[in-house]
């Protein structure tokens, strides 16, 4: 590690100063932060604590899910009201990581960071779902903005994420043995905002929605509806766990699967 200040302010107004200093980093579970420090691949001047700010609890009405930023991924797939509103969310939870890395790591964390082999991130694009900061609130729709890449300004500190519940969601993952991160995932819904398919794991870009697997579905909601879609592999990874073509034929797999589990 590099040297570096650390402060830990106790409101998010005090947080947002602290981050206005050149090269200042948040941290919230550290399960990414953390490592990328050890590595010497981020040397911030100031790393602002966001632990005291009151950013972690869940709130569940009629209408949606609204998780703090610092609620960790164990809350969320503890939560009995997520698991009423939104199963799917409980059990995406559930799957991250292995215990220790579900106790520290926050769903805040997770989408600031914006990994393209993170679940969340699926989750908040199928669901329709708004990311607010300390300034603004962010659709999903123009959060994502590519690999490690999001709509977050400079200091900009993510305070929740709302999710409004759908009728019928479910993800399904073929996870890598090692780290549980997504080799490919699937996330469907049919909400509010109508029939979303997001998958994770699989586009060089990060996370994406699935076009055809839309439109099909939004025709007829079954995963037969799925059979014979091929998606094509241009675009998608390919690396020592997976080529692009065995993802590409994941895709399909884990779509149809989580069309079955949402029933
Ligand atoms: C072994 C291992 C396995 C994992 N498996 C999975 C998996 O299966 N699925 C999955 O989805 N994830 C997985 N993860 C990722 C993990 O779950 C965390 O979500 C992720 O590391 C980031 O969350 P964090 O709270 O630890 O954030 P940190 O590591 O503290 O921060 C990550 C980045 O986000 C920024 N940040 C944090 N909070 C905020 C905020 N509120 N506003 C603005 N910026 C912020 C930080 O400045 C930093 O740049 C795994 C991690 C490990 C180490």
């Amino acid at each position: 590690m590099y040297d570096f200040a650390y402060q830990k302010p106790s409101s998010v107004a005090d947080a947002v100063k602290a981050l206005g200093a050149e090269d200042a980093k948040a941290l919230a579970g550290g399960q990414t932060f953390i490592p990328v420090l050890k590595q010497r691949l981020n040397k911030p001047s100031v790393v602002v604590d966001l632990a005291r700010l009151g950013l972690a609890g869940i709130k569940v009405t009629g209408e949606a899910v609204v998780i703090g930023a610092m609620t960790t991924h164990g809350a969320v797939a503890a939560s009995a009201e997520i698991r009423r509103a939104i199963p799917a969310l409980a059990n995406l939870a559930s799957m991250i990581g292995d215990e220790a890395v579900r106790h520290r790591g926050t769903i805040g964390g997770s989408l600031a960071n914006n990994d393209p082999s993170a679940c969340y991130p699926s989750a908040a694009l199928a669901l329709g779902a708004t990311i607010t900061t300390d300034r603004r609130a962010i659709k999903a729709d123009d959060f994502f903005q590519g690999m490690f890449t999001t709509a977050l300004e400079p200091g900009e500190i993510i305070t929740s994420v709302s999710f409004p519940v759908p009728a019928k969601a479910a993800y399904m993952k073929f996870k890598n043995p090692a780290s549980r991160y997504a080799m490919v995932g699937v996330f469907v819904a049919k909400g509010p905002a109508g029939v979303r398919v997001a998958i994770t794991g699989a586009g060089q870009g990060g996370v994406f929605r699935h076009a055809a697997f839309e439109t099909a579905l939004s025709a007829n909601w079954s995963a037969d509806a799925l059979a014979g879609i091929a998606t094509p592999a241009d675009g998608l990874n390919s690396d020592i766990h997976a080529s692009a073509e065995y993802r590409a034929h994941l895709i399909g797999v884990m779509a149809r699967r989580a069309v079955a589990a949402a029933g």
